[in-house]
């Protein structure tokens, strides 16, 4: 409660120009125009339900594309032979038109040790915890391949080619059916000394009788400001707001897009549950904030589209709560690259051979 002064240029999530990928990132359909659109990196972001596999050039243009089911399996080389599928299918596509893929990265839901390619968690596939995903892959594709985390990969996407290009110093929050963080600090990614870091998701928001989270903890952001979050704290206020619209649509069938389109018809309810994802969120940024100083907070994944609800909420309570320096500098922007974060951090991890500068400037020169 130490700060005062509201006047700030700390803006809740700038409008949005024409993204990235309407932009720039078309699917090109034609031959190569110069080395850089058939120098290609093969991104492939695996997901507990869903694999996405694109070749990406060295201008963060995407360029072919596979999607495929991820295995429900409890054999991890089942995992392998659909991403090395996925490769190989993208790999054919890029000859085509003259393209050559160059490396492949991966993007993991869990934390990886990036050097040795070990997965150490994976929460939604159970399989892969403990397991060298990188050396078989590696030994089945015939070449080195790069693993990172998904947050770690979208905070890398959002610098290069999304939000937070020009900037050095960010912090990037993904509110999907989890949330994930990646901290950038000075133009490099901190993975930690355990591949570990940057779990803002657990971050404890609530100390007394917090909701518990998968992690074991209670009480973690995750489970105050997350899609699941959203439907969960929904559901729990449903019977004190029979009025809501929400009100008749059958528990299993409610979803975090419905709530949203509900807040922004202005029901009461779906405007709680977003108040409370701002206000817990911002307790989240304001130690963010005090503890990394970072010019900018990127607030991507699919609970980002309601960024307009909750991001007012979300600035007041770093207003109220960081010290004013940090809070003023620190911009909360939503995060611009979409679906393709994850995979545009994958290339450019891949395109600078793991080199300790992922600035946008050396991105550039990469
Ligand atoms: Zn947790």
């Amino acid at each position: 409660m130490r700060n005062e002064n509201t006047s700030t240029n700390l803006t809740s999530c700038k409008s949005l120009s024409p993204t990235l990928s309407q932009r720039e990132r078309a699917i090109a359909k034609v031959s190569p125009r110069n080395s850089n659109e058939s120098n290609l990196v093969c991104a492939v972001d695996l997901g507990g339900t869903n694999l996405r596999a694109a070749n990406i050039d060295r201008d963060g243009r995407v360029h072919e594309r596979v999607k495929k089911s991820t295995p429900k399996s409890d054999n991890a080389e089942d995992i392998v032979s659909v991403i090395a599928s996925a490769v190989r299918q993208c790999e054919a596509e890029s000859e085509k038109r003259g393209g050559q893929v160059q490396a492949a990265s991966v993007v993991v839901p869990g934390s990886v040790h990036a050097e040795t390619g070990v997965v150490i968690n994976a929460p939604n596939i159970p399989c892969l915890p403990g397991y060298k995903l990188g050396t078989a892959l590696g030994n089945e594709l015939g070449r080195r391949v790069l693993l990172e985390n998904d947050a770690n990969a979208a905070a890398l996407g959002e610098i290069w080619q999304g939000a937070a290009r020009g900037y050095r110093t960010i912090i990037c929050l993904t509110l999907g059916t989890g949330v994930g963080g990646g901290i950038i600090l000075d133009g490099k990614l901190w993975r930690g000394v355990d591949g570990t870091a940057g779990e803002i998701g657990h971050m404890s928001v609530e100390p007394f009788g917090g909701v518990k989270c998968k992690c074991g903890n209670f009480g973690c952001l995750e489970v105050y400001a997350s899609a699941t979050a959203v439907v969960r704290m929904t559901r729990e206020q449903l019977a004190q707001h029979p009025s809501s619209r929400l009100y008749s649509i059958p528990s299993d069938q409610l979803t975090s897009e419905e709530v949203h389109r509900a807040a922004v018809e202005g029901d009461s309810l779906a405007l709680e549950v977003f108040h409370s994802v701002g206000v817990h969120l911002g307790i989240a940024m304001a130690s963010v904030v005090d503890i990394f100083n970072p010019e900018m907070i990127v607030v991507g994944g699919g609970v980002s589209a309601a960024c307009d609800l909750f991001g007012g909420y979300a600035k007041e309570e770093v207003m109220k709560r960081a010290f004013p320096v940090p809070a003023q500098r620190c911009l909360i922007t939503k995060a611009e690259c979409g679906d393709d974060a994850g995979l545009l951090g994958a290339a450019l991890l891949a395109f600078q051979k793991r080199e300790p500068d992922f600035s946008h400037e050396n991105a550039q020169k990469a």
